[in-house]
C-alpha cells in the first residue's frame, strides 16, 4: 500500500485569502456585520450561537439576520439555530472539513445574488467542527470567533498556535464544567494570551448563559473598531 501524504497548498490559501477580501468588500458595500464561529467538534458553537441569537434580536428583526451552517453532512445544527426564528442555510460540504470563500459564494448566488444582502443586517456563520484547516481559509468575517471547551483539555491553545493567533475573539466554553474536568483555566488564558495577545478571551458557558452577554458586547466592540 501507498502512503500517501496531502499538503493544502499554500497557492490554495493565498487565493482563499484574495477571494476573502472580495468577500469582505461586498459585505461592506451592504453594510452587513459577519460574524464566524470556529472550533473543534463538540466545543460548543452551536449551543453559543443558540444564546447568542436572542441576544442580537433585541437589536435586529430575525428576518436580517442570516445563519450559515457548514457541516460535512447533517442539518442537526442548522435546525436548532432555525426555530429561533431567524433566516438559516445549511452547507453541505460532502465531506470538506472546512469551508471555502466559494461556499460562501454559492450561498449567496442561491439565495438570489448579492442583493440578498440588502436585506440582512447579520450574517453568523458557523463552521465545520474541525480547530485546524478553517482557521486557514478566512470567509471575509468581521469578527472570527475561536471556541475552545475546558472539556478539551488544557493545552488546546499551544497545540493550535496557529488557529489561536488568526482569531480576534477567544472563548473558553464550559466553563462551568472546569472543575469536574480538573482543568486549569488560567494556563489556559496565559497560554491563549501569549500566542495571540490582541485577541479578547472570554470565559462562557453556553449551557448556563455565564459571559454570553459579555462576548456579544465584545463581538460588538471588535466590530466598532474593524470600522474606524
Ligand atoms: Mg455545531
Ligand atoms: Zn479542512
Amino acid at each position: 500500500m501507498v502512503k500517501t501524504v496531502v499538503f493544502v497548498g499554500k497557492d490554495v490559501i493565498e487565493e482563499n485569502a484574495k477571494l476573502a477580501q472580495r468577500l469582505r468588500e461586498l459585505y461592506d458595500k451592504y453594510g452587513v456585520i459577519v460574524y464566524e464561529f470556529l472550533g473543534g467538534p463538540g466545543s460548543g458553537k452551536t449551543s453559543l450561537i443558540e444564546r447568542l441569537v436572542p441576544i442580537m434580536l433585541r437589536e435586529y428583526r430575525p428576518e436580517r439576520i442570516l445563519y450559515i451552517g457548514g457541516d460535512v453532512a447533517t442539518t442537526l445544527d442548522t435546525e436548532r439555530i432555525a426555530k429561533l426564528g431567524i433566516r438559516t442555510v445549511q452547507i453541505n460540504t460532502g465531506g470538506t472539513c472546512h469551508l471555502e470563500v466559494p461556499h460562501i459564494e454559492a450561498t449567496l448566488k442561491q439565495l438570489g445574488g448579492e442583493e440578498i444582502l440588502r436585506d440582512l443586517d447579520v450574517i453568523i456563520i458557523e463552521n465545520v467542527g474541525n480547530l485546524i484547516c478553517p482557521f486557514n481559509f478566512p470567509l471575509g468575517a468581521h469578527a472570527r470567533i475561536m471556541v475552545v471547551s475546558v472539556a478539551e483539555g488544557k493545552d488546546k491553545f499551544i497545540k493550535h498556535p496557529v488557529s489561536t493567533k488568526v482569531s480576534d475573539i477567544i472563548v473558553i466554553n464550559k466553563i462551568d464544567l472546569a472543575k469536574a474536568v480538573g482543568v486549569n483555566v488560567d494556563y489556559m488564558i496565559k497560554t491563549a494570551k501569549e500566542i495571540n495577545p490582541r485577541a479578547p478571551i472570554i470565559l462562557a458557558s453556553a449551557k448556563t448563559g455565564e459571559g454570553v452577554e459579555k462576548l456579544y458586547q465584545v463581538m460588538k466592540e471588535h466590530i466598532k473598531r474593524e470600522r474606524t
